[in-house]
């Protein structure tokens, strides 16, 4: 009989790089969940009598959970939840009755927390073999354990959901226009060839796991009373050679490879943590929003606003501290999806920017149904603005629009004290841009905030600011 394992500690990091490859490649976290696999938590927790089954995949920060039966489970963190013991294990793990294993407790507290004596979890692998997630039953009362019957079926029930995971990417190579099919395998562990410019996927992932990536944060003024009211929140690469790297330089690659998601999850969960920092420091800084960029990929993946809520609950702030901004075109791809997700996140309270606002489709009925309440005027608008009449009055009338449709305006990349003033005689009230501050680390936008009445200095004395 499978006894519980004693945890081996985390997988080598080389068989979680392959493993996440697998993962990535599968795109089971981009795509929307399927009826057969709630079928098939239905049919394993009917077949086993258990009270919960959950079918999770793991990636570098969660375990996501596709379907569950029982109970709502959506989302777990990484590193010290039951579920890691099967990674651990690369096999099944069966805990006959968790109150009596005292190195399991930490991993179990969800499970204990919710009347689980009980727990057993089995792999779900790619065709190659990979552990891409875990299938797993937990009950109240306790169980001698499971007999090779038994966990027979359990791996057989786990072979189903991986089956049901390649069927979708055969079903999808059938209708996308231009994908070809080739052997089975390569179906489900596609990974895109690797084009030769730098950076290349690995030194991505390199970077994830040396804690490469920083956030710097750019000031948002209030033009009228030159008040800093927020801060977005910009990626950069702190390489060690190469020095600092811009966002625009990794981040299509990100989103190319998938590395966006947990690059995407590192960058939300730190700007909580320094908001709770900045909060801390002082109370009054409960008034600043920080924002988040989001890429498309992020925004089109599942519990996106469960996420959000956790960690806001995790770092112990209000949902008026964070925004998320993201350009229309990463709404484009799934209109409906993109609904849904904004929605929630409005219900949530989380305030939502449309970026880059004038480069895109800039739909009308877009901004109409999406439920944003502030509109970035991009750059190379304001950028124009004092070449002629034109130009300008692209920027009145986007500044207009905003204001008929009720939203805040944003206007990006004021670098001269000239589109500072046609701003604000336009009315513009919010902006950001060189003139008042570039994107800082946190520590100088820290001393920044310690300002009196956190009020920058007009723009022509910036030097003062310096
Ligand atoms: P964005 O969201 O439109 O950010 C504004 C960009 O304008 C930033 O570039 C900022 O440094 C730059 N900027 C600000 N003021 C001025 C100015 O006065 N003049 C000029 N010329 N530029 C100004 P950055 O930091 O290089 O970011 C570029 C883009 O990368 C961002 O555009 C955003 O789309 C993306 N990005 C940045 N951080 C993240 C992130 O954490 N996640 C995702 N998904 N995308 C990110
Ligand atoms: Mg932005
Ligand atoms: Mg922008």
């Amino acid at each position: 009989m499978p006894r519980a394992v004693v945890e081996t500690g985390q997988p080598e990091q080389q068989r979680e790089a392959a493993r996440l490859a697998a993962l990535f490649s599968s795109e089971i976290l981009d795509t929307a969940s399927e009826p057969s696999y709630d079928a098939l938590t239905r049919l394993t927790a009917e077949y086993f009598q258990a009270d919960i089954a959950l079918l999770g995949f793991v990636d570098e920060t969660r375990i996501w959970m596709k379907s569950y039966w029982g109970r709502a489970v959506r989302e777990l963190p990484r590193g010290n939840s039951i579920f890691e013991m099967v990674l651990a294990q690369d096999g099944p793990v069966v805990i006959p009755d968790i109150s009596l294993e005292h190195q399991f407790k930490g991993r179990a507290t969800l499970l204990r927390q919710i009347g689980m004596t009980f727990f057993a979890g089995v792999p779900v692998r790619s065709a190659s073999g990979r552990i891409l997630g875990v299938l797993s039953i937990s009950c109240r009362k306790p169980r001698p354990g499971m007999d090779a019957d038994e966990i027979g079926m359990f791996e057989s029930l786990a072979g189903m959901a991986a089956s049901q995971l390649e069927l979708h990417m055969l079903r999808k190579s059938f209708t996308t226009p231009g994908a070809k099919l080739g052997s089975r395998n390569s179906q489900v562990e596609r990974t895109p060839p690797e084009t030769g410019a730098w950076p290349q996927t690995r030194d991505l992932r390199r970077a994830l796991d040396q804690h490469e990536f920083v956030l710097y944060y750019q000031p948002e003024v209030d033009l009228f009373s030159r008040k800093i009211v927020g801060l977005e929140a910009l990626i950069r690469w702190q390489h060690p050679e190469r020095g600092l790297i811009s966002p625009l330089d990794f981040i299509p690659k990100a989103e190319e490879n998938g590395l966006i998601l947990p690059m995407g999850d590192w960058g939300l969960a730190e700007a909580c943590r320094q908001i709770q920092t900045w909060s801390k420091e002082d109370p009054r800084h409960g008034s600043l929003r920080v924002c988040v960029n989001l890429s498309a990929r992020q925004f089109s993946r599942e519990g996106l606003a469960d996420h959000v809520e956790s960690l806001l609950v995790q770092w112990g702030i209000s949902s008026r501290q964070l925004g998320l901004e993201m350009t229309e075109s990463s709404l484009i791809t799934n209109m409906d999806t993109a609904l849904e997700v904004l929605s929630s996140l409005r219900r949530l309270g989380i305030s939502l920017s449309m970026d880059d606002f004038g480069t895109g489709y800039s739909s009308l009925s877009n901004l109409h149904s999406f439920p944003f309440d502030v509109l970035k005027v991009d750059r190379s608008f304001v950028g124009r603005m004092t070449e002629g009449e034109q130009p300008l009055q692209i920027v009145r009338t986007i500044v207009e629009l905003a204001r008929v449709l009720g939203m805040n305006v944003v206007a990006e990349g004021i670098e001269t004290t000239e589109q500072y003033d046609l701003l604000r005689r336009m009315g513009c009230r919010y902006g950001q841009g060189y003139l008042f501050a570039p994107p800082l680390s946190a520590e100088a936008v820290t001393r920044l905030l310690r300002l009196p009445g956190r009020i920058l200095p007009h723009p022509e004395l910036s030097e003062a600011v310096a």
